[in-house]
């Protein structure tokens, strides 16, 4: 096998990207593997105006063929593929892809979270265009426009909530008659004029896919099994992230809603690793952050395998 890298990144969001640059550029010449979803959530993104420095916006896949570029320009090594497991009980440690096995002292887990999606065939093709995950991101484009936020959550009431600010009106549909947020939560979202509820709803089709555009939803009433059409220009699906850490489970230290626990910075339980991105944030979930964290992720590689002993297999002192 060949000798171990210096650091291997799993992911390639904006936390996995940025760590590439900072490593790379620290010379500690990286090796990005880049996912099943190369370039993460901002590629089921379009226009992205709220990542400084492009006071018209960027679109999502434009601003990651960017930051893939701009890591690779200082010799990150980036490649195609899907980790699909990981030992970090011994040093050095070990990721294996599809097609190879590599050795590493370090490892920056950026796998982001994923948004849970309904699964609806419509859903899928209107994501961007009427359909989206992130109210912060995209809650602009509806000013002036009636839409509609699924889920019974937190988020999608913070959702609910923020987006008033655009939306002419915001229907809340969620698929059980009484809501899991928390009651502050719920008293703001019911005491907002702008905001109504679809109770016992669920949505059986997003219109008009063959128009590229949200036109309506059709739900279903799943107490009396009646049908309704509402007329919507927008959809956010609210109804939770998955963080993507089944493969660390039982080696990383995750919480209760299996996010990758981090301290001291991007530290996790095991020195040496390190986690950036979404998949330790359940809180900002932004393009911004999670680049953020992936320099933090860096930088907090860089020291610790500055204080790496020679022989791979010790545990530096201070770590
Ligand atoms: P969540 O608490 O798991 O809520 C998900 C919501 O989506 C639930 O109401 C659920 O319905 C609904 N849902 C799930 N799958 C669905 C499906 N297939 N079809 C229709 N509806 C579906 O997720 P979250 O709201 O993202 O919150 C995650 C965590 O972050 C929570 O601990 C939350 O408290 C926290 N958080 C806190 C804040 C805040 O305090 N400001 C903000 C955001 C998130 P059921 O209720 O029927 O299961």
């Amino acid at each position: 096998m060949a000798p171990p890298r210096s650091v291997i990144i799993i992911g390639s969001g904006p936390a996995g990207l940025t760590a590439a640059l900072y490593t790379a550029r620290a010379n500690l010449k990286p090796l990005v593997i880049e996912g099943l979803e190369a370039g993460g959530q901002l590629m089921l993104t379009t226009l992205v105006e709220n990542w400084p420095g492009h006071r018209d916006g960027i679109m999502g896949p434009d601003l990651m063929t960017e930051m893939r570029a701009q890591a690779q320009r200082f010799g990150a090594e980036i490649i195609q593929g899907n980790v699909e497991s990981v030992d970090l009980n011994h040093r050095p440690f070990t990721v294996k892809t599809t097609d190879q096995a590599y050795q590493t002292r370090s490892v920056i887990v950026a796998t982001g979270a994923t948004a849970r999606l309904l699964g609806l065939e419509s859903e899928r093709s209107l994501i961007g265009h009427g359909v989206s995950t992130c109210a912060t991101c995209d809650g602009f484009f509806f000013r002036g426009k009636p839409i509609a936020v699924i889920g019974g959550g937190d988020s999608a009431m913070e959702e609910a909530i923020f987006l008033t600010k655009f939306a002419s009106s915001v229907t809340v549909v969620h698929r059980r008659e009484t809501l899991r947020a928390s009651k502050i939560m719920q008293d703001k979202a019911f005491a907002n004029p702008k905001i109504s509820f679809e109770w016992n709803s669920e949505v059986e089709d997003i219109r008009d896919a063959g128009q590229g555009a949200v036109t309506a939803l059709v739900l279903r009433n799943n107490k009396t099994g009646e049908q309704k059409t509402l007329e919507v220009e927008g959809v956010f699906v609210a109804i939770g992230h998955t963080p993507n850490t089944s493969l660390f489970k039982g080696q990383l230290e995750t919480d209760a809603n299996g996010y990758v626990v981090t301290h001291s910075g991007t530290r996790t339980n095991i020195p040496g690793v390190f986690a950036a991105g979404d998949v330790q944030d359940h809180i900002y979930r932004q393009a911004i952050t999670a680049a953020g964290s992936g320099c933090m992720a860096a930088i907090d590689a860089e020291k610790y395998l500055e204080g790496l002993p020679q022989h791979l297999g010790e545990v530096p002192a201070h770590a």
